[in-house]
């Protein structure tokens, strides 16, 4: 077995593997920095599959901050740097009942920090597509809240994810990090920090440190490792004892087209956005969004499936053969469950198809549903990007450079600062998010 070395590898090429890459060699040219990615080529995991919606609007100040620094960074890499990533700023619209929107206290503090409208029924009343009459016993069955308002983020949208994980490869590549695709971890190999050369080692009381990875190309030592599997995770550090703070969930996405739904993403209203593409939006129930992919004039449809009241019944799993790249979402789960819910919302889902479908799986942590970045050993972990990932890689990219150079703070994009444990397990200070769905 081939045995190789650097001074750091980075476990996993997708974008929180990216940004991290592009962090940690800027703020440190001297290290050899390589990543070790299983597929092809970078971005064809999760991130690959995410819709690539992004929000600042977030109820506690840690979200809020990694994701409005990462938009403001995004925005800067198209406007500034001119690399091209289709940022489209569409705004995202939660639409909800009344009760439901004065239960969100957070609403008002947030609009002093980014820009939200509140859009009235007599304003939603103007979009032609949306059902605001839902029929009774419709909406007694299927467990629906009418639509009464709309909650719009402006500085919202859609973006590429190939483009903008694109640009932090090329500028990686620029800057002298190591590439290695096609090369899967096997194992994490950990062994004490002083040998004794004594058969069982490491004991219970020596210090430890992960040595090396083995590959299916070989063995890599390093001085430190940074983690980056999102939904693949526990899978390395489950045999280490080491718990990964989330658990992989299976998420389909259902492209939905047809002439009515073109027009769907093409209308414009000037009260929602300027770009003539209808907001992402999410329905009032069961987590149901819609992100529009203005290109074929489809709808990406799925589930968020973050909330506490919904989603009993997709399995928390990720065995080896239930391998992402072979696994099909479920025509079943479409026609039974989300079906019946686009059609008494919305207009439009009287007549359409469903022309593709893929699925993705969330790292998600169950508890407050915000990343985990924490050390371990000579290890640091970034993970459990929730279902909001890819809106806040920037910002977790420079926290996982702070951890490694031992910075208590690290300043973001934005200007702002932030402590570089505040998403770890031992000083964790996250809050839990009520703006999710
Ligand atoms: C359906 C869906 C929709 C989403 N929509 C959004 C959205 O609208 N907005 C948003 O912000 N986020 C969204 N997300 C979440 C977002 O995609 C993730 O949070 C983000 O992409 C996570 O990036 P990552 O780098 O942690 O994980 P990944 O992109 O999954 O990268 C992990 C990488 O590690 C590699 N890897 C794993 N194990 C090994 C191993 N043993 N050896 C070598 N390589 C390995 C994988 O191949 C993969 O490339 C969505 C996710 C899904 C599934």
């Amino acid at each position: 077995m081939s045995t190789e070395k650097a001074d750091i590898v980075i476990i996993g090429a997708g974008l929180i593997g990216l940004s991290s890459a592009y962090h940690v060699k800027n703020q440190n040219p001297d290290l050899d920095v390589l990543v070790i990615e299983k597929e092809k080529t970078y971005s064809q995991g999760n991130t690959g599959r995410s819709t690539a919606g992004f929000r600042d609007m977030f109820s506690t100040r840690v979200n809020f901050m990694l994701s409005h620094s990462s938009i403001e960074f995004y925005r800067h890499v198209q406007k500034d740097l001119g690399h091209n990533i289709d940022m489209k700023y569409i705004g995202y619209m939660f639409l909800m009942s009344r009760k439901k929107v004065e239960t969100l206290e957070a609403l008002d503090n947030l609009s002093k920090l980014t820009r939200i409208d509140i859009i009235e029924q007599d304003r939603l009343a103007e979009i032609s597509q949306l059902n605001l009459k839902l029929d009774e016993t419709e909406s007694r069955v299927l467990g629906l809240d009418p639509i009464e308002v709309g909650v719009l983020g402006r500085n919202c949208g859609i973006l590429e994810i190939e483009l903008l994980s694109s640009f932090y490869y090329e500028q990686c590549v620029k800057l002298g990090v190591r590439f290695k695709f096609q090369s899967e971890v096997k194992s994490l190999e950990v062994s004490p920090q002083e040998p004794l050369e004594y058969p069982g080692e490491p004991f219970l009381w020596q210090k430890k440190r992960i040595r090396s990875i083995i590959t299916d190309v070989g063995e890599i030592k390093a001085d430190r490792f940074i983690i980056t599997t999102g939904a693949w995770t526990k899978q390395l550090l489950d045999p280490l004892g080491i718990d990964s703070h989330m658990r992989p969930k299976r998420r389909d996405v259902f492209q939905t087209s047809g002439e009515d739904i073109r027009n769907f993403v093409h209308s414009s209203y000037e009260f929602l956005n300027d770009e003539s593409v209808f907001p992402f939006t999410v329905l009032p129930s069961h987590g149901i969004y819609l992100r529009p992919y203005p290109k074929n004039g489809s709808f990406w449809v799925s589930t968020s499936g973050t909330t506490s009241d919904q989603e009993v019944g997709p399995h928390f799993s990720y065995d080896p053969n239930d391998r992402i790249e072979y696994t099909v979402p479920s025509g079943i789960l479409f026609e039974n469950h989300i079906a019946p819910i686009l059609k008494a919302y919305l207009k439009p889902y009287s007549n359409f198809k469903v022309s593709g479908s893929w699925t993705g799986y969330y790292s998600l942590n169950t508890q407050d549903k915000t990343p985990y970045i924490f050390p371990a050993l000579n290890a640091i972990i970034a993970t459990g990007g929730s279902g909001a990932g890819v809106m806040k890689a920037d910002a977790l990219g420079r926290i996982v450079s702070g951890i490694l150079t031992g910075e208590e703070a690290v300043s973001l994009y934005d200007g702002s600062r932030i402590e570089t444990d505040i998403l770890g397990v031992s000083n964790r200070n996250v809050g839990i998010e009520s703006l999710r769905f």
